[in-house]
């Protein structure tokens, strides 16, 4: 988590570290946070990889076309394939594989 702006007590003017949504100041001043302050004033770790959750989304799809692979874990031939357009529109969509024998799933190189 990282600070985007500090917060003050306002009766003895020192700084607040919140803690488990909660400010609490060793004047005795107390404060808890809701969910959109937290959500306004930390960056949660999780959004850094929104590829990981595109995995978990798209591995729901039943209908997807299959393709023979070697899966590099249980030697499985035949797999599922998908495309995802990760980020902007200007990069071009990557393929993920999913072997269908162990449910491993990677990246394809092409
Ligand atoms: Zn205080
Ligand atoms: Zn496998």
């Amino acid at each position: 988590m990282v600070f985007n702006d500090m917060e003050f007590c306002p009766d003895c003017g020192a700084m607040l570290m919140p803690k488990k949504g909660i400010i609490r100041c060793r004047c005795g001043f107390e404060k808890s946070l809701s969910n959109e302050d937290i959500k306004k004033q930390y960056y949660m770790d999780g959004e850094k990889n929104p590829e990981a959750k595109v995995i978990v989304t798209d591995s729901n799809n039943v209908a997807l076309p299959t393709t023979t692979i070697t899966c590099y874990k249980c030697g499985g031939t035949k797999g599922y394939w998908w495309t995802v357009q990760t980020r902007s529109a200007d990069e071009a969509p990557t393929n993920f594989i999913r072997c269908a024998k162990c449910g491993n799933t990677w990246r394809s190189s092409n």
